[in-house]
């Protein structure tokens, strides 16, 4: 089964609002062994809708729709499906009461007149019931046109429960037996991870391999189909067994954990505490590791200390560093560390000091050059590192980079 995605929306056109629908839905789909054939966003408008439902016509597939359900002039998408698949829009009684009910219940207020627009149902459509909001959605099975359409509303908390609800069929429609799983690598580019695993997986369809690299981490995403679920297991597992043989400790995680999530629990594990002294990271490390529930079990301070004032005062930085070897420099991003480990009195310092740019490079000290370093009872190691991209994308390498040196230090 191949399906289709459309997302419906003008703001989604515009630079201010993004369609993340599409891509929960596709990672949703391919879990359920259903291909994505193709993501399109539309404005609100039927005749762009039905263009696109026209185009998957007569191929045997799954169209998906998010969005344009609600009660507004604006919302087209029953226009779209009609006017696409030459059905009439009925007007259902039942569904009209139902929805000034819920609408009753959920603001205290009357039902207005533009309610009635939702209670237009395309013959034959079946109604799928929104238990968070107002606008029903819709399945429908065109005879004779071997297509299914799924119409849902924008919201992800509405339509998430509404496919939840249709999990089995959409999952009778997909591959039967389909296993995946995500390996997470760091410490290596996505070259380097390439041209490791490619002897296994030229040629080879069953299981699929998926190269994803970000500044985050680089993953490997591992699909297997097979007639069942303990063959396509196996599959797996064999392939994963290869990568692990020349991949080693880069995978840091089997389970498509974040790396943060990962040391998290290696710090658990072994009773031990951290913490950082952020300059060029400006937070974000800190604010990686407590985005893992629980992780005030280990982790007792972060500190952005941005000027060299406080890098002196809050760390007790060397002035003198300061000055003959600047901010961004090895003993200064060694002092933070160190210094963060004596504040808090934890087992583990981080202490990340670079040039995020895009300005502020010099010959000697581009932008991307970060210092990066882990102080432990036994002593402090620093990393230099040369990382190119945005601002953000530089500040997300040197907070993933300082993670892995302290999980390779725990491991
Ligand atoms: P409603 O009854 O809420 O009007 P609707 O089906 O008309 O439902 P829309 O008006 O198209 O839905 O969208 C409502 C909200 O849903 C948007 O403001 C946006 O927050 C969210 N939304 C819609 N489409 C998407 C999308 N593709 N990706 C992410 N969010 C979306
Ligand atoms: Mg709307």
């Amino acid at each position: 089964m191949i399906a289709h995605i459309i997302a419906v929306g003008s703001e989604l056109l515009t630079p201010y609002r993004q369609d993340t629908n599409s891509r929960e839905i596709a990672r949703i789909l391919m879990d359920m062994g259903i291909k994505v054939g193709s993501i399109s966003v539309v404005p609100d408008n039927d005749e762009e809708i039905a263009r696109v439902i026209k185009s998957a016509l007569g191929r045997g597939q799954l169209i998906i729709i998010t969005g344009g359900l609600g009660p507004t002039a604006d919302d087209r998408t029953r226009e779209g499906i009609s006017k696409a698949l030459k059905l009439n829009l009925e007007f259902n009684e039942e569904i009209h009461q139902w929805i000034k009910e819920r609408f009753r219940q959920l603001t205290k207020k009357e039902p207005p007149d533009n309610l009635a627009r939702m209670a237009f149902v395309p013959q034959g459509a079946e109604i799928i019931h929104n238990t968070v909001g107002t606008a029903p959605g819709l399945w429908l099975e065109v005879e004779g046109k071997d297509l299914r359409v799924l119409a849902l509303p924008g919201p992800p908390a509405e339509w998430r429960p509404m496919l939840e609800a249709l999990k089995d069929r959409l999952k009778s429609l997909g591959k039967k037996n389909i296993v995946r799983r995500v390996l997470r690598i760091a410490g290596l580019r996505e070259a380097e991870v390439e041209d490791r695993i490619s002897p296994f997986i030229t040629g080879v369809k069953n299981p699929s391999v998926i190269i994803l690299a970000s500044p985050e981490d680089v993953q490997l995403h591992i699909l297997a189909t097979s007639k069942d679920l303990e063959e396509a297991g196996a599959l797996v597992n064999s392939m994963v067994e290869k990568f692990r043989e020349v991949l080693g400790d880069n995978i840091y995680s089997f389970e498509d954990e974040p790396l943060e999530k990962v040391v998290g629990d290696l710090l658990r594990q072994k009773g031990k505490t951290l913490a950082v002294a952020e300059s060029c990271s400006g937070g974000l490390l800190s604010h990686r590791i407590t985005n893992i529930p629980g992780s005030s079990d280990y982790f007792l301070l972060g500190t952005i200390t941005y000027s060299n004032e406080a890098k002196v005062k809050v760390l007790g930085v060397n002035p003198r560093d300061l000055e003959e070897h600047g901010a961004v420099s090895e003993p200064v991003a060694k002092q933070m560390a160190e210094g963060v480990r004596k504040l808090a009195g934890s087992d583990f310092g981080i202490g990340i000091t670079g040039i995020a740019g895009p300005g502020g490079g010099t010959p000697e000290k581009p932008v991307g050059l970060v210092y990066i370093a882990l102080s432990w009872e036994g002593g402090t190691e620093v990393h230099r590192k040369r990382f190119s991209g945005n601002r953000l994308q530089i500040k997300t390498y040197s907070t993933s980079h300082a993670l892995d040196m302290l999980r390779r230090r725990l491991i």
